[in-house]
C-alpha cells in the first residue's frame, strides 16, 4: 500500500504531506482557515515583490484576504485578476502576465502566487517557470480539483488551439496551501468533479481508501472539513508517492489516468465545456472498469461497486451516444498510445492498476453496455 507521507500529521481537520523530490521539496498543507493565518505564508522565499495571479470569480472571495496576509511578508504585493474560465490557458494570458511583471520592474526573485482552480494554477505555474528563467511559486488551489490533483505533480501548461496542455513545463511550487474553507463557496456541481479524482486514487492505489471514501461520501458533499482534510491528505499522498517515482511519466505516473482515456472521449466528443473534466472522468472510470472485468481482471461486482460510488458522488455513469466509430476515433489521440493501438489505464486488482490495450470487441461491449441507447 502506498505509505503515509513522512509529515503526514495533524489534527483531525488539518494535515500536511511532503512532495520529496529532493531539491525540489515542498510541502502540502491542507486545513480550514489557513488563508487567514500568519504562519501559513512564513518560511517563503524572501523577495521585494509577490504578484497574486487570480480570476473574477475568485478574486472577490479571497484577494482581499490573501494580499492583506502577504503584504505582511513582501514589501510590495501586486495582482492580476484575469476572466475565468478554460480559454485563459492561453498565450495571451500568459503574455498578460509577464507584461505584468515587466511592467512593475519585477526581479527573478520575485514570488507567483497561484489563487484559484486548476486554470489558474497551471497557467501560473507555467508563467513562474520562464519568467526569467524560473521564479519561486505558491499554489493556493481554491477548488476540490485543485486541491487534489492539479497544484500537485508540477505539471504546468497552457493550450494550443490545436490541442490541450500542448505547452508547458514540469516546474513545481515552493509550497501548496489548501484552505479548506475556500470550498465552502464551490459550486455543487465544481465539488462533485473534484470527488471523480478523489474517487480515483481508491481503486488505483489503495482499496482501504475507496472503502474509506464510499462510506465518507455523505461527509464529504455535505463539506465536512474533518472529511475533506483527509480526502485531501490521501489524495495528495498518493499522487506524490507515484509523482515521487515517475516525475515525468515515463511509466507509472500513467496510472493516475484511469479514466481519462473513456473521459476525455467524452469531453472532447461533447465539446469542451459540456461535461466538466471530472464528470467525463468519473463517467470514464465505469467504463474503464467495466473494461477491466471484461478483460477477466476484476470481478463484475466491483463494476457494481463503481458505478454506485460515482452516481452517489453526483456524478454522470451513463455515456453519451457517440458511436463506437467516433468514440474509437477520439481515443486514438491520447498520449498514451504507441504506434497505433489504444491503451488503457485499468483495474488489475483492488488497489493496483496497469496500462493495457484492449481488442476492439471488447471496447464495443463496453460502449454498448454504458451509453445512452
Ligand atoms: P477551474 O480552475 O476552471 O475552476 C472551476 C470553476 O470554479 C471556475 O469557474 C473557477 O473560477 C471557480 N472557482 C474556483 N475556486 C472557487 C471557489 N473557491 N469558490 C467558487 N468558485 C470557484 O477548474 P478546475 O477544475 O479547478 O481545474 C481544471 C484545470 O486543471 C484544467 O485546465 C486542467 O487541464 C487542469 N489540470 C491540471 C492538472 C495538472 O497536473 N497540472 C491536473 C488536473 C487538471
Ligand atoms: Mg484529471
Amino acid at each position: 500500500a502506498v505509505p503515509a507521507s513522512p509529515a503526514s500529521a495533524g489534527t483531525a481537520q488539518a494535515a500536511c504531506v511532503s512532495i520529496d523530490l529532493g531539491d525540489r521539496s515542498y510541502d502540502i498543507h491542507i486545513a480550514p482557515g489557513l488563508l487567514d493565518q500568519p504562519q501559513t505564508w512564513s518560511g517563503l522565499p524572501r523577495a521585494s515583490t509577490a504578484l497574486i495571479v487570480t480570476n473574477e470569480v475568485v478574486a472577490p472571495l479571497y484577494l482581499a484576504r490573501l494580499r492583506e496576509r502577504l503584504s505582511g511578508v513582501y514589501g510590495r504585493v501586486e495582482s492580476l485578476v484575469l476572466p475565468d474560465g478554460e480559454a485563459q490557458k492561453s498565450w495571451d494570458s500568459l503574455d498578460r502576465i509577464i507584461d505584468h511583471l515587466l511592467a512593475v520592474a519585477a526581479d527573478r526573485k520575485t514570488v507567483l502566487f497561484a489563487l484559484g482552480g486548476g486554470v489558474i494554477g497551471d497557467l501560473t505555474g507555467f508563467a513562474a517557470a520562464i519568467y526569467m528563467r524560473g521564479v519561486p511559486f505558491v499554489q493556493v488551489p481554491t477548488t476540490l480539483l485543485a486541491q487534489v490533483d492539479s497544484s500537485v505533480g508540477g505539471k504546468t501548461a497552457i493550450n494550443h488551439p490545436r490541442g490541450k496542455n500542448m505547452v508547458g513545463a514540469f516546474y513545481q511550487p515552493v509550497r501548496v496551501v489548501a484552505d479548506l474553507d475556500t470550498l465552502d463557496t464551490l459550486p455543487d456541481r465544481e465539488l462533485s468533479a473534484g470527488l471523480a479524482e478523489i474517487i480515483k486514487y481508491g481503486p488505483i492505489a489503495d482499496a482501504a481508501f475507496l472503502d474509506w471514501i464510499e462510506q465518507n461520501l455523505p461527509a464529504l458533499r455535505a463539506r465536512d472539513k474533518a472529511a475533506l482534510a483527509y480526502a485531501v491528505q490521501r489524495s495528495c499522498e498518493i499522487k506524490a508517492w507515484v509523482v515521487g517515482q515517475d516525475e515525468r511519466e515515463s511509466g507509472l505516473r500513467a496510472i493516475l489516468n484511469f479514466g481519462h482515456t473513456f473521459g476525455h472521449a467524452i469531453e472532447t466528443g461533447m465539446g469542451y465545456g459540456a461535461w466538466l473534466h471530472g464528470e467525463a472522468v468519473g463517467c470514464g472510470m465505469v467504463l474503464a472498469s467495466d473494461l477491466s472485468a471484461r478483460l477477466g481482471l476484476v470481478p463484475t461486482a466491483f463494476v457494481d461497486r463503481m458505478k454506485r460510488l460515482i452516481q452517489a458522488a453526483g456524478l454522470p455513469v451513463v455515456a453519451p451516444a457517440l458511436g463506437l466509430n467516433r468514440y474509437l476515433e477520439l481515443m486514438q489521440v491520447d498520449k498514451k498510445n504507441e504506434g497505433g493501438d489504444i491503451r488503457f489505464v485499468v483495474i488489475e486488482g483492488l488497489g493496483q492498476a496497469g496500462v493495457r490495450s484492449a481488442p476492439t470487441e471488447l471496447v464495443a461491449e463496453v460502449l454498448a453496455t454504458h451509453c445512452d441507447p
